[in-house]
């Protein structure tokens, strides 16, 4: 792309990570994207209140949709800021707006109707959720989407067939036992051995025959009872990060896990209360698009590499690959930038021009056959 769209993208950039807005919360973000798109195309702009997206109507037979994320997270501070870098997604995919809006006035058409969709909520896991619909409505044949991915070296394009990233979820189980005096522990009921014994299993539960690929449960929260000297703690609670690269057997060791935890509490007198939040899918990758992709981006010059393992970490897209056939890939932040979600991490200036010719290069392609 033109040196001069880039740098207009860039500053729409910096105009997003200057505003970071938490997931939900994307409000601004959504405004600013679409006075910018209404201001630079004259394609259809829609706001529903959550998601953001854009119409490049053809009348072709195949509908694809390119997606991009926009929420912020917190830093070790608390405030918000957009350390996962998806006002460079955001902004990356207003470049394949101006890129469509240059065929428009030129009077060429990339022979496929495009949709491109802004969603609220990635970090969360919540927001895909509610894009769906927009899928559904505009009848969409397959999805891509893309992350920036520190340590790969940079606008490197990474690609897997198959699962791509892990599905995870996040469990809270509250035990509710009886405080006592701390003299007197034997008259109440201690979460304390069953916290022990969760602990314990954590590890077997984790290598179940059944599985079909990596599995984990990390423990990221544990408290019980309180720093009140003279009392035997009453309630505990477990905070665990479930992961698994299928879906299926997130599923198995949260269900194990639930099954033998309830048994221990019954007998223990205790009563036991799952929660369950930021649940993620499985994102799995259609094998022939993937493919497809791989000589797309070779033909036009763009660095590719094959990732060997999925990514450990989750991604909402995975909800689109469950309903519509698509691609979800990685692209290389470079080596050297700092990991996503740490303070020291910014969206890399140079890596908004590739991104932005990466989403060129897939619309400059035929219209993608899902197998
Ligand atoms: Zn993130
Ligand atoms: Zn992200």
């Amino acid at each position: 792309m033109q040196a001069e769209l880039v740098e207009k993208l860039q500053e729409l950039q910096q105009q997003l990570h200057a505003a970071p807005e938490l997931s939900g919360k994307e409000e601004g973000t959504r405004a600013r994207l679409a006075a910018f798109l209404r201001q630079n195309t004259t394609l259809q702009v829609v706001d529903t209140g959550s998601v953001l997206f854009a119409v490049n109507d053809e009348g072709a037979a195949e509908t694809i949709c390119l997606r991009a994320d926009m929420d912020a997270v917190c830093n070790s501070a608390g405030r918000p800021f957009h350390g996962c870098g998806h006002d460079g997604h955001s902004a990356a995919l207003a470049g394949a707006a101006l890129y469509l809006q240059q065929l428009r006035q030129n009077g060429l058409s990339c022979g496929k109707n495009v949709l491109l969709l802004w969603q609220p909520a990635e970090e969360t896991g919540a927001g895909a959720a509610e894009a769906l619909t927009v899928l559904h409505t505009q009848k969409v044949d397959c999805i891509y989407g893309c992350h920036n991915i520190p340590g790969y070296p940079q606008g490197q394009v990474l690609l897997r067939e198959g699962v791509f990233a892990c599905a995870s979820k996040g469990m809270t189980i509250r035990l509710t036992g009886r405080q006592s005096h701390a003299a007197y522990p034997e008259q109440g009921v201690s979460p304390g051995p069953l916290m022990g014994e969760v602990l314990q299993r954590l590890q077997s539960w984790c290598h179940l025959p059944q599985y079909g690929g990596l599995v984990l449960a990390t423990l990221v929260g544990l408290q019980a009872g309180s720093r009140n000297f003279g009392i035997s703690a009453g309630e505990g609670e477990i905070n665990l990060t479930l992961r698994a690269e299928r879906l299926e057997d997130l599923l198995l060791l949260q269900q194990t896990i639930a099954n033998t935890v309830e048994a221990l509490a019954q007998k223990q007198g205790i009563v036991v209360d799952f929660r369950y939040v930021d649940e993620f899918p499985d994102t799995v990758n259609d094998a022939a698009l993937t493919k497809q992709l791989a000589q797309v981006f070779a033909a036009a010059g763009i660095p590719i590499a094959t990732l060997a393992q999925p990514m450990r970490w989750s991604e909402d897209f995975g909800w689109y690959l469950k309903q519509t056939p698509g691609v979800y890939f990685g692209v290389g932040a470079g080596q050297d930038t700092p990991g996503l979600h740490t303070d020291g991490y910014a969206y890399p200036p140079g890596l908004l021009g590739p991104m932005v010719d990466i989403w060129c290069a897939l619309l400059a392609a035929g219209a993608p056959q899902a197998q």
